[in-house]
């Protein structure tokens, strides 16, 4: 590891951790956020043993490990590659950022299991040094058209399972979320992973012919428009099918599948989740179901189960499902007003902050509720670098010497309008704004 592997700032992974306020985060990128029982148990002791025992899930449905020291970076480094979840070098993994339908092959509404194309789509953004060049952030996204679909999660390049003539396609979308993407036209699912680099490498293309080119796709098409993707795409027409509509998934809950399957998925606040809280899911996940953890890019995990194991249950599944969702501590309802606020890790974990996000946005959760019945409406960032949202919320609060400025309808890094707040003058103004929402 080198001192330029451990600045501030850099997108981190497992080989190459970033440095924050509470010592290394080491970020998993677990294929197709698919977490076997025995691995969520093994990564929860890596968290108590070599971390401070803290995890976050990303919005990119990866698992950060938080607090480790440099002295125990080594030892948690062989344990992970006796895990056999480390990539073979720093550049693969970092290239390795592939969003995908967190159900997959378990979800009937879905229209093709795309776990086989994550993984050929990983493969081949590893093991291909050309595309190493990708910029840090930029990521993929694959999604099998079922309604846990992640739909609403915008990435750089983005494959949608839809209906075809012959069986389902997938349409081919550069850059923005289901409906804010270039589409370009369609693939077969096998197609994807070429498709994928082929628009990779025009990417990487195009940033080579200037100076200060844009490092995001939405932004790159703002340049030099899609046309240069859609020739170097072999990408035939959208089919005419229509195409469905569909809403944001929503994870929380119990969600029944059909066939004699389920879900339930478990949020926790701000996305901080304890390794102890692993390995409840862990076991819940063995007694209920066939013993796999979900990881979500909606901070939530799922755990899939077996109507027949809750049926078997006193008094039967419904009551099961009750008493599991009251017990477990963790965020179950989508109205949970802890869910319209976003809020990085700040003070103390990140040595670039000086305000408290998480307690303040704890704070400011429920005023900020007011501001609209659904989604995040308010963004806590410790500084304007704005990790927990690249995307512009109601209201930002972004910490400065101790205090905070408020932006609206903006990002992180945006003009503030008020500057200087404490968090509860924060709350007395977002709750004016709320009032004159109604
Ligand atoms: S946004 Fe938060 S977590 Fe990210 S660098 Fe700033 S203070 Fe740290």
């Amino acid at each position: 590891m080198t001192a330029a592997s451990l600045r501030k700032g850099w997108c981190p992974g497992a080989r190459r951790p970033m440095l924050t306020g509470d010592g290394l985060l080491v970020r998993l990128r677990l294929t197709g956020g698919v977490v076997p029982a025995p691995l969520a148990r093994a990564v929860a002791d890596c968290a108590r043993r070599f971390g401070n025992g803290a995890l976050d899930l990303s919005a990119r449905a990866n698992l950060q490990l938080r607090g480790v020291s440099d002295a125990r970076f080594g030892p948690l480094t062989e344990r992970l590659e006796a895990l056999s979840v480390l990539d073979q070098d720093m550049d693969g993994e970092a290239v390795r950022n592939v969003v995908s339908s967190p159900l997959a092959g378990l979800d009937p509404s879905a229209l093709v299991d795309v776990r086989p194309v994550v993984e050929a789509l990983e493969r081949h953004l590893a093991g291909d040094a050309a595309l190493h060049a990708l910029p840090a952030k930029f990521g993929f996204l694959v999604d099998d058209g079922g309604r846990f679909g992640p739909s609403d999660v915008a990435a750089d390049v983005r494959f949608e399972a839809r209906p075809g003539p012959n069986g389902p396609v997938f349409a081919v979308g550069l850059g923005g979320d289901r409906r804010g993407a270039v589409m370009l036209g369609a693939c077969a699912p096998g197609a994807a992973p070429d498709v994928a680099a082929a628009l990779a490498r025009t990417f990487i293309a195009l940033r080579r012919t200037g100076t200060d080119l844009p490092r995001r796709m939405a932004a790159m098409l703002a340049v030099t428009g899609a046309e240069p993707f859609r020739a170097a795409a072999e990408v035939s027409e959208t089919p005419d099918a229509p195409v469905p509509e569909r809403r944001p998934a929503q994870p929380l809950g119990y969600a029944d599948l059909g066939g004699g399957m389920g879900a339930i998925g478990f949020g926790a606040p701000f996305g901080r989740w304890a390794a102890d809280d692993l390995d409840r899911l862990a076991g819940m996940a063995e007694r209920y179901g066939p013993g796999e953890l979900r990881l979500t890019p909606w901070r939530a995990i799922m755990v899939p189960v077996r109507h027949e194991r809750l049926e078997a249950e006193p008094g039967g599944a419904q009551p099961a499902v009750a008493r599991l969702l009251r017990s477990s501590g963790f965020i179950v309802d989508p109205s949970d007003p802890r869910l319209a606020a976003a809020a990085c890790p700040g003070a103390p974990d990140c040595a670039s902050a000086t305000t408290a996000t998480r307690r303040d946005a704890a704070l400011l959760a429920q005023a900020a509720r007011g501001l609209a019945p659904s989604g995040v409406t308010l963004h806590v960032s410790g500084c304007p670098k704005g990790c927990a949202r690249p995307d512009a919320t109601n209201v930002a609060l972004v910490g400065r010497n101790g205090l905070y400025d408020l932006i609206r309808h903006g990002r992180a890094d945006g003009d503030p309008v008020r500057r200087g707040l404490t968090a509860s003058e924060a709350r007395d103004l977002i709750e004016q704004m709320g009032h004159s929402v109604e």
